[in-house]
């Protein structure tokens, strides 16, 4: 069975008076009956892994070469040496904004978790594709490209479905629309890594809140969250914690 993960991705928030949030999650983390992790901005990496020991601290982003005349961009060696236990990529915000490609996103998979550290891997339709009724094999189609070569320890990795239309919108898929999905991508799954494939968790993200955590918890392939705005205040992302322990 899968334990449940919930992970919060700070985006371009957070300065030194946040950290108190931090260590208020870490703190609650201590008992909770499921894996929390913050992915941070890089500049409190290391203060939150100094002010909260033994909680998982993550980047937002890696960098697919291990070093580099690659201005701006941070390594999976460097992670590591700030303390961060894992990394977001792919995320539908630098997919977009960026223009990473997906070839580009299983690189950055495929470093880090040479390195170590383990990865979260975003995929996720637009409003449009939805619309046009092709989210699934989309979806499905990205991952593939998307998916590092092999996983060493299913437990360091995990798939975020996004739908880009959820994120900080306030709307959900159904949960009969989640399930379809995250059925589709765990197929794709158990075809890339065999029985590995059915360890990996795929955690959903896009508007989770207390008020509508424990529902999509409960769908069978989901696997915990990735949480944006709500995982900012501990008071909004320890209810969300409760909710899958
Ligand atoms: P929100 O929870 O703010 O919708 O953000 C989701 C997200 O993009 C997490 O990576």
């Amino acid at each position: 069975t899968r334990r449940k993960l919930v992970a919060g991705n700070w985006k371009m928030h957070g300065v030194s008076a946040d950290l108190t949030e931090v260590t208020s999650i870490a703190l609650a983390a201590e008992t909770a009956d499921a894996d929390v992790a913050l992915c941070l901005p890089a500049t409190l990496i290391e203060r939150a892994v100094r002010a909260a020991p033994g909680f998982a601290i993550g980047g937002q982003d890696v960098h697919q070469n291990e070093k580099g005349a690659h201005t701006g961009c941070i390594s999976a060696a460097m992670l590591l040496d700030a303390g961060a236990r894992l990394t977001i990529v792919g995320h539908s915000e630098r997919r977009e904004a960026q223009g990473e490609s997906d070839a580009d996103v299983k690189a950055k998979a495929e470093a880090a978790l040479a390195a170590g550290l383990s990865v979260i891997l975003c995929v996720g339709e637009s409003d449009a594709i939805r619309e046009a009724g092709k989210a699934v094999e989309t979806v499905a189609a990205q991952l593939d490209a998307s998916l590092p070569g092999s996983v060493a320890e299913a437990s360091r990795f995990s798939v975020a479905y996004e739908p880009i239309w959820a994120i900080g919108t306030g709307k959900v898929p159904s949960t009969a629309d989640i399930d379809e999905m995250h059925t589709a991508l765990r197929a794709r799954l158990v075809a890339a890594f065999g029985d590995a494939g059915s360890e990996v968790r795929i955690l959903y993200g896009g508007s989770v809140k207390a008020s509508n955590a424990v529902e999509i918890f409960a769908v069978p392939d989901v696997d915990g969250a990735l949480v944006g705005g709500a995982s900012l205040k501990a008071t909004d992302f320890l209810p969300i914690v409760e909710a899958a322990s």
